[in-house]
């Protein structure tokens, strides 16, 4: 398998010529501490991985919170003429009730919601896991989020968890004890470098007495697989009968789709630690290389300042504010959820409220009445003549400037806000210049802040989606064709297994091999 593992990390890596950009988007980086101009690996090309749901039950607004971060660094990206390959996962397996410490411990997430009421309507987890994955995808394309590059699911890419936990114990980084593989945290001195928890004060606050396995060598360490032959969803590893860690997943799949290195990682802030200082540690003891130049977090949603939670009665999925009355929803604008959730600043705690809600519900009604009167677009020109144009067209570049600064969303809708109220006090009388420009400023805006117009064949990405996995595939064909004509059975097995673990299936016809993705959404 190593020899394939190798030809497929060639392909990626021969896409990622280093060259340093220097731009004007700015971020404020986890890692540095500091608001950075982002230079992509690769000029123009921006690659970023962010994390997922855990699909046990509906994700709520506060999920979508950080999705729409990722978002709109993706919308940025592209309005400033960036390619972006953007992968996103589906975590269904691994994720465990107590997250926070380094070494997460309890029940795996997916086969407690599996016993729950809601439970009581799936026939096992991988139903439950199907199905709110469906509804996850559902809800993603309502508050118009741009349709990832790849979305990869941690139970499609078990192979490449086991390969990496494999490596680390050749490479001195993990080691094998009765319940599980651990990593070392001791192997991998930055540990901390993310989130501040550094060895030296011993992790003292997360650590707390949550040491499940005696037979870890140093508390810190975290789990890479866990034995279970009685876990729901388990797999044959070297080790025996299993699942793989929570952190483990994402590192992989990031790996598998994006390279080795990555530009830009994202998530919510409660995956600082442990996630995404775990993912960084299995990660650059694999390869040697940093993995991600910059780590952007998103601070938590909270409704009518206070946690939201399901006993305050104050737990929001997007279809409990989006779907009509007669269904259980408050029959809300989808647009209006997603403007709310740009009202402020991703970098500060936000406070959901009704009373904002209510008041983007109003905006949302003056843009619809613009678009109306003038009509959306249908293609990329954009014309902005004459006064209104160049009026218009100014506000656009306010508005793309202040995304550049670091996602400055409350800028960014005042100047929608503002471009709103200079078109309706002149909407009954615009010329046909004017219309066109109108027309243009609001897919530009749209294209930037997605709070316009639902569109949702957009895809993340203007290079061809599955452009790396083509190439790694047809590249693995041609071997297997080689080495069935060698009689090479086994080498023909292990490719083919390599084509799996990739997430593609295999036909042999009486043209050749044919493939196609399995299980792709
Ligand atoms: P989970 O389904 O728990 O794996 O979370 C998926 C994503 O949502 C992660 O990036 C979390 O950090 C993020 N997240 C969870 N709760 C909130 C919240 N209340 N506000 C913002 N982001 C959140
Ligand atoms: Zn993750």
């Amino acid at each position: 398998m190593a020899f394939v593992n190798r030809k497929i990390r060639c392909l990626r890596r021969s896409n990622l010529a280093s060259i340093a950009l220097e731009s004007d988007f700015k971020i404020y980086n986890t890692l540095s501490r500091e608001v950075e101009p982002i230079q992509t690996l690769k000029k123009g090309h921006l690659t970023f991985y962010s994390c997922g749901p855990t699909v046990y039950s509906y994700a709520h607004i506060g999920n979508f919170r950080s999705f729409v971060t990722a978002d709109l660094i993706l919308r940025t990206a592209r309005k400033m003429g960036w390619q972006v390959t953007y992968a996103t996962n589906i975590t269904d397996v691994g994720h465990l009730t107590e997250d926070d410490f380094s070494d997460p411990s309890g029940e795996d997430r997916m086969a407690k919601a599996l016993r729950s009421k809601e439970g009581e309507q799936f026939s096992n987890v991988w139903d439950l896991a199907r199905f709110y994955s469906g509804k996850l995808i559902e809800d993603w394309h309502i508050l118009n989020l741009v349709e990832p590059t790849i979305r990869p699911r941690a139970t499609e890419h078990i192979r490449e968890q086991i390969a990496a936990v494999q490596s680390l114990i050749d490479k001195g980084h993990a080691y094998e004890t009765s319940q599980g593989v651990y990593f070392s945290v001791t192997s991998f001195p930055s540990y901390g470098q993310l989130s501040g928890n550094t060895l030296e004060n011993e992790l003292e606050q997360t650590v707390r007495d949550v040491v499940v396995d005696s037979e870890k060598k140093d508390p810190r360490d975290f789990a890479l697989w866990k034995k279970d032959d009685k876990h729901l969803m388990q797999w044959y590893s070297p080790w025996g009968w299993g699942f793989p860690g929570w952190h483990i997943e994402c590192s992989a799949m990031a790996m598998a789709y994006l390279g080795d290195q990555i530009d830009l990682h994202a998530g919510g802030e409660d995956l600082i630690f442990p996630h995404h200082e775990c993912e960084i540690a299995q990660s650059e003891s694999l390869t040697g290389k940093p993995f991600a130049k910059y780590w952007v977090h998103t601070r938590f949603l909270q409704v009518e300042g206070e946690k939201m939670s399901k006993s305050l009665g104050n737990f929001f999925t997007v279809r409990d504010l989006v779907a009509p009355p007669g269904e259980g929803g408050k029959g809300i604008d989808p647009l209006a959820v997603r403007m709310t959730l740009l009202s402020g600043h991703y970098r500060k705690p936000f406070n959901f409220t009704i009373k904002t809600l209510k008041g983007n519900v109003k905006h949302r009604e003056r843009l619809a009445e613009i678009v109306t009167a003038v009509g959306y677009p249908s293609d990329d020109s954009r014309t902005y003549d004459g006064d209104l144009g160049s009026a218009l067209k100014s506000i656009f570049d306010r508005a793309l400037e202040a995304m550049k600064d670091d996602l400055n969303t409350p800028t960014a809708l005042a100047a929608l806000f503002g471009g709103t109220k200079m078109i309706q006090a002149k909407l009954a009388t615009l010329s046909q210049t004017e219309i066109t420009a109108t027309r243009s400023w609001l897919a530009d805006m749209n294209d930037l802040l997605g709070v316009v117009h639902v569109n949702n064949n957009v895809l993340a990405s203007n290079v061809k989606p599955d452009e790396d996995l083509n190439n790694a595939v047809e590249a693995l064909l041609i071997e297997r064709q080689q080495a069935r004509m060698d009689k090479n059975w086994g080498k023909a097995d292990e490719i083919r297994e390599a084509l799996t673990a990739l997430g593609v299936e295999v036909m042999d016809t009486a043209q050749g091999a044919k493939w196609k993705k399995i299980g792709g959404l």
